[in-house]
C-alpha cells in the first residue's frame, strides 16, 4: 500500500500537511478521527493498516447508538503522520478547510472467520470488518460493512457491545479536539494568526 494517490492530490508544500511517513509509532495499532470543515463537514474516520491510515469520509460522524448506521465513503489512503495533523489547509488546495484532531487512540482488530482471526487488509478487501476501538471518546467494537464497491460506499455501525450508548452522542456533545481542546473556530482563529 502506498500513499502515491495522497501525494498526487496535494500540493504539500502550500497545504501545510504532512508528507508522510510508513512509520508506525506504538505496539498496537492507532486509529484516528479528525473532523474536517470543509466544503461540507464531515468526519474522517482512518484506521492504521499495514504502514498506512486507511480513511473513509463519514458525513454525520460516528454514532454510539447500534441502529445508527452512518455512510462512510472510502478515500485514499493517508500517511501515518497524518494522525497528528491539525490545523487549516489553505482554501484553493485540495481539501481546503480546518481539521480538528476529534478522536484517536489504538484498536485491535477482532474479525472472525471460520473461527479465526482475519488480517485487517484482507478482511477490508473482502468489505467487511471488524474493529475495537480504545479511544478517548469512541470504546468498543466497531462495524465496517461495505455496500457498494463501485463508489466505494460503506456503512459505519456501533457494534451492540457494554460500550454501546444509546443516549450519548458525542458528535454533538463532545465537539472539541482531543489533542489541544479547541473548537473549530479557534484553530482557525491561531492559524490566521500565526500560531
Ligand atoms: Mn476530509
Amino acid at each position: 500500500m502506498t500513499t502515491r494517490e495522497y501525494r498526487r492530490k496535494r500540493n504539500l508544500a502550500k497545504s501545510g500537511e504532512p508528507a508522510g511517513t510508513s512509520k508506525s509509532f506504538g505496539a498496537a495499532p492507532l486509529f484516528v478521527i479528525q473532523k474536517h470543515d470543509a466544503r461540507s463537514l464531515h468526519y474522517d474516520f482512518r484506521l492504521e493498516v499495514d504502514g498506512v491510515l486507511k480513511s473513509w469520509a463519514v458525513p454525520k460522524g460516528p454514532s454510539t447508538d447500534p441502529s445508527k448506521k452512518r455512510l462512510a465513503i472510502e478515500t485514499e489512503d493517508h500517511p501515518l503522520d497524518y494522525a497528528d495533523f491539525e490545523g487549516v489547509i489553505p482554501q484553493g488546495q485540495y481539501g481546503g478547510g480546518t481539521v480538528l484532531i476529534w478522536d484517536r487512540g489504538t484498536y485491535r482488530n477482532i474479525t472472525q472467520k471460520d473461527q479465526s482471526l482475519r488480517p485487517l487488509k484482507q478482511a477490508l478487501e473482502e468489505g467487511h470488518a471488524l474493529v475495537r476501538l480504545e479511544g478517548q471518546k469512541l470504546t468498543g467494537g466497531y462495524a465496517l460493512q461495505r455496500i457498494d464497491a463501485d463508489k466505494g460506499h460503506w456503512l459505519l455501525i456501533k457494534m451492540d457491545d457494554d460500550d454501546a450508548d444509546a443516549r450519548r452522542n458525542p458528535v454533538s456533545s463532545e465537539p472539541d479536539s482531543v489533542a489541544t481542546g479547541r473548537s473549530l473556530k479557534e484553530i482557525a482563529s491561531d492559524a490566521e494568526h500565526g500560531e
